[in-house]
């Protein structure tokens, strides 16, 4: 049935529905939610969203994904306030237009909501849907997140002043840039807390997933792409962008997409198994190249993340993964769970070991590709050479591996762009020799650490600032 969604650790496959997973997050079995079964759009249904506005694409998408859990009409509602023209500033409608780069290569900008990163589009519509079901239960909610520099500012402008959600925000003390620090900051009071972590973001999110395992704190909702209405709020671009650089509906498209924790090419893939004629889905990493490695031998190797110019990538522990396995291993909950577990206690893992060979990810169209700081640097002042783009490191990263795998043979590569340049300031600077100008709205932004409680990578410490904040 449309809509309802299964734990990838449960072997009965118990199915919930959308908006019970919304607001529970990450499964209590420690799985994440994926659909029972992919819906379906066709190349006719596909053909008939050609030139519509991008509220109209969200909502065929969304409503294949919801079913009736939310009301159509309530939906639309939804996706119309989140993507408002006062939320997403853009002048002809277009809040993810594409743009070419160089022949046969195209920007996706999906970086034009309220923090200047692709998160705004699943997050301003996971603050509404949140919003809506809250309300209809009558219930609050305490959210808790970890971030490396986007999620948090995105998450909070998103949830700012919801009367029925709290929000607790994690990051690691060094890595995020002092624009990121400072959007946080600012965005701090009311229901929405920042916690500084002293370690990486790796600890932030293992923390988040340690205190789900305390009864006390199992109802915590989750901001993080582990949260399905997250991943399914970034499918429609895939169809948006596809639509935008197809010269005809059922020609093939490649995508190339900066990952850290997965989220967002999992969504590519996803809109790939719903029916969007995707050739090639490309991962591109920075130096924390984990993801690089398990795609191109089957092993998933856990090393400790170092601090990159790219620090909204600097991951190695890709929670999204998990839900690409659940479908590598058959959709077999049982698998699942000894995979993670073996991973979970020895730090690697083997495909090969499960009976999969290790072309399977080429079979499902997946490659990738990884870049280094003098990689972005190059990329950035190429781009901005040849196009007068000036594209953000983490975009940077994208457009490398895009240039790696560019075959030049009339199928068109879209890379998304994943945040705003002026977001990172130094690097582009250090890139192109001048920094980026601020859009109006992020003008008056003063750098600091203030509006962050500062706390050592532990649970009992995190425990005790939720209860007395709670
Ligand atoms: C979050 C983020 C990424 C990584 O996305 P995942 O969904 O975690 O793979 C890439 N670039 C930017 C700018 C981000 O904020």
């Amino acid at each position: 049935m449309k809509g309802m969604l299964i734990s990838t650790r449960d072997k009965n496959k118990t199915p919930i529905s959308y908006t019970d997973a919304l607001l529970q997050g990450l499964a209590p079995d420690g799985g994440l939610y994926v659909p029972e079964s992919y819906p379906q759009i066709s190349l006719t249904e596909l053909r008939e969203l050609k030139n519509s506005p991008y509220v109209d694409i969200a909502f065929k998408v969304k409503s294949e994904l919801i079913g009736d859990f939310i009301p159509p009409v309530k939906l639309k509602e939804l996706l119309s306030a989140a993507y408002s023209a006062e939320r997403f500033p853009v002048p002809n409608g277009n809040i993810v237009p594409v743009t070419k780069i160089s022949d046969g290569i195209y920007l996706q900008n999906l970086s034009l909501g309220p923090t200047a990163a692709f998160k705004d589009m699943a997050l301003q519509q996971l603050g509404q849907e949140m919003n809506f079901e809250l309300e209809r239960r009558d219930e609050n909610l305490v959210l808790l997140g970890a971030t490396s520099g986007d999620t948090g500012s995105a998450a909070e402008a998103a949830l700012k002043g919801l009367p029925r959600a709290k929000l607790f925000m994690t990051s690691p003390e060094v890595g995020m840039s002092d624009f990121q620090k400072a959007q946080m900051g600012a965005l701090s009071g009311d229901n929405i807390f920042n916690i500084s972590i002293k370690g990486r973001f790796d600890d932030c999110q293992d923390l988040v997933k340690e205190l789900k395992k305390d009864p006390e704190f199992a109802k915590l909702g989750a901001v993080n792409s582990i949260n399905w209405g997250r991943i399914s709020s970034q499918i429609p671009y895939y169809f948006s962008g596809y639509l935008q650089v197809a010269k005809k509906v059922g020609d093939p498209v490649d995508f190339v997409v900066p990952s850290g924790n997965f989220g967002n090419i999992l969504s590519a893939y996803v809109a790939k198994k719903m029916g969007l004629p995707i050739r090639r889905l490309i991962v591109a990493t920075n130096e924390n190249s984990v993801l690089d490695t398990l795609i191109k031998t089957g092993v998933y190797k856990l090393t400790s993340a170092v601090v990159t110019s790219s620090p909204s990538m600097d991951i190695s522990k890709s929670s999204n993964y998990e839900r690409l396995v659940f479908d590598l291993l058959g959709r077999r909950g049982d698998k699942v769970t000894d995979y993670m577990l073996e991973f979970g206690t020895l730090g690697t893992v083997d495909l090969v070991k499960y009976g999969l060979t290790s072309d399977r990810f080429e079979r499902l169209g997946f490659f990738s590709g990884t870049s280094t700081h003098a990689d972005r640097l190059n990329t950035i002042r190429k781009t901005f050479d040849e196009s007068g783009i000036v594209i953000d490191p983490h975009t940077a990263d994208g457009v490398k591996v895009a240039q790696d795998f560019f075959k030049g043979d009339g199928v068109p590569m879209v890379c998304m762009a994943t945040a705003l340049s002026v977001k990172f300031e130094d690097t582009i600077k250090e890139a192109i020799g001048e920094v980026p100008s601020r859009p109006d709205r992020f003008v008056g932004l003063v750098s600091g650490s203030e509006g962050f409680t500062l706390m050592g990578a532990n649970a009992n410490e995190l425990k005790d600032f939720i209860r007395k904040n709670t």
